[in-house]
């Protein structure tokens, strides 16, 4: 409990953080922005603290002590896109006593239960997502940078069939940007 709450340790602090909670656009342009809905908040109260034990409890995990130290640095931000890497980055930053096991173990943890969606760019690398609505990606590649395309921007001709006994559970399409050439 030391480093979280260091964290927190003034009301300032906790305020500061707790306004940190307003959602904030992430995509591309003003015309994107506004198309963007607002991430399904629920009942959430706008302070991440309380938003993240909400969140462990309402999928039935136990808000440990672990948990809720990553949930907090994942979610008081709005939304993004992380690495594993650079959430134990974070972490340790933040004083939070962690290894980078731990945090690959939490993120998919996180995923399973639907808090966060991953997103997988090349075969090895992977991103965590965490507004986990329905939406596609750019990848840019010199840079390494995910962004969110709202689902409306995408068109996909045709669904392809899935195989006998088998429904489409969800199409992510990557589209991968590179800087013009000449
Ligand atoms: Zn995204």
């Amino acid at each position: 409990m030391i480093a979280i709450a260091t964290i927190l340790q003034s009301p300032s602090q906790r305020a500061m953080w707790c306004s940190m909670a307003e959602p904030r656009p992430v995509s591309l342009s003003q015309n994107v922005q506004q198309r963007v809905p607002p991430p399904a908040r629920g009942d959430l109260t706008g302070c991440p603290w309380h938003d993240v034990k909400a969140k462990l409890r309402e999928v039935g995990l136990r808000p440990t002590r672990q948990r809720m130290a990553l949930g907090w640095l994942l979610f008081a931000k709005g939304d993004r896109h992380v690495t594993a890497e650079m959430l134990y980055e974070e972490a340790t930053r933040a004083k939070v006593p962690v290894s980078l096991a731990t945090v690959y173990n939490t993120l998919h943890q996180f995923t399973e239960v639907g808090l966060l969606r991953q997103v997988s760019v090349d075969g090895s690398k992977s991103y965590f997502d965490t507004n986990n609505s329905q939406h596609h990606h750019f990848f840019i590649e010199d840079k390494n940078d995910l962004l969110d395309i709202p689902a409306a921007d995408v068109l996909l001709g045709k669904a392809p069939a899935p195989p006998e006994g088998y429904e489409i559970a969800r199409i992510d399409v990557v589209v991968r940007l590179r800087r013009k050439q000449g």
